[in-house]
């Protein structure tokens, strides 16, 4: 393969969401104000080098709330926790900051509403992931997993006349809407949710990615391997044409044998990677031939949300103004992590 034609294509959008970005720096502002440790329940996004960074600036990952010590500070993760969650950090008296992301946050009040209403709900997401599991404690009794496609046939519901399809935020959009058509075929009076669950970043990153991945010989998704929208992306650069596709954590994981033959690489990240670890995989390829980079812009992304309350109040107290909370909450590259 002739030198000249080694090319990158870099997806736009990429990496960091709203959700995540708010998340990390409610850890980052946590750690600030309260000093460390700051407790974390759960990974508070899924990306290995997010984790092990703040973990050496002092926050502590736990699997549950019984892990902390009665009155500490524990911060909820991204993808959300169930009811039971804050009744046990309250028998606990622990300080609660939530990072949940409000999309999540959204699914979640949808299913009271449905729930409230009597419905059976059909939540479209893969069994035991921690916003699955978050979304479905809401409404125990109400709620039913449907695991994709594979699924439907085994899902039974009260009365076929009163169900309702909700989804985790991170799916695969094409996947989805076959599980959807499947459940309609069984149950055709199915009623759609209210505004997409699926987010708009994942939706965003999977755009970009059907959009380059037939020119793709090699699509290199930087994301951790828990990371459900970072595994969907090699997915659905495989489905649209890339005649290869690989997750990595970091560059160094890149197996150079996948170069062989290559002219055209993808390159794109998950929504909880941050940009440094793409710039690493694209100095990498650069180094090896690709240093024809090529921007692939399938949507522009201003969204950002305000920090928690918990988190902008204790900000407040300490002299910060609206505009530096404003400031601190920004998608702005302020920080190692971003
Ligand atoms: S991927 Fe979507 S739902 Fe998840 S944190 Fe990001 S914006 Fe929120």
């Amino acid at each position: 393969m002739a030198e000249n034609t080694r090319r990158v294509l870099l997806a736009a959008p990429r990496g960091y969401c709203a959700g995540v970005d708010r998340a990390v720096v409610t850890v980052e502002k946590a750690l600030e104000l309260y000093g460390p440790p700051v407790y974390v329940r759960k990974e508070i996004v899924h990306n290995k080098h997010v984790v092990t960074t703040l973990e050496k600036r002092g926050a502590i990952f736990v699997d549950e709330t019984d892990e902390v010590p009665e009155g500490a500070t524990v911060i909820f993760s991204a993808h959300g926790v169930a009811p039971i969650v804050h009744e046990e950090a309250a028998a606990r008296s622990l300080k609660t900051v939530d990072a949940t992301c409000p999309l999540v946050t959204k699914v979640h009040r949808e299913a009271v509403r449905f729930a409230d209403a009597d419905y059976d709900i059909l939540l479209i997401g893969h069994e035991g992931h921690e916003e699955v599991v978050g979304t479905s404690g809401e409404a125990p009794d109400h709620i039913t997993i449907v695991d994709g496609p594979a699924d439907v046939a085994n899902v039974g519901v009260r009365d076929p006349e009163k169900v309702v399809w909700l989804s985790q935020t991170t799916l695969s959009v094409d996947e989805t809407m076959e599980t959807v058509r499947l459940l309609r075929e069984k149950f055709p009076s199915l009623q759609d949710p209210p505004s997409d669950d699926i987010c708009y970043a994942t939706q965003n990153r999977q755009l970009a990615v059907k959009q380059m991945a037939r020119e793709c010989d090699l699509m290199i998704v930087v994301g951790s391997r828990n990371s459900s929208n970072s595994v969907r992306l090699v997915e659905v650069a495989l489905e649209h044409g890339s005649r290869a596709g690989h997750l990595v954590d970091y560059a160094a994981e890149i197996d150079e044998g996948w170069l062989d033959g290559v002219s055209t690489v993808g390159v794109t990240s998950g929504a909880s990677v941050p940009e440094i670890l793409v710039r690493e995989v694209l100095e990498f390829l650069s180094d090896r031939g690709f240093g024809d980079v090529r921007p692939v812009v399938a949507a522009e992304e201003s969204l950002m949300f305000a920090l928690p309350n918990e988190i902008r109040r204790d900000l407040k107290a300490a002299g910060m103004s609206d505009k530096m909370i404003h400031d601190a909450a920004s998608l702005a590259d302020s920080g190692s992590l971003h």
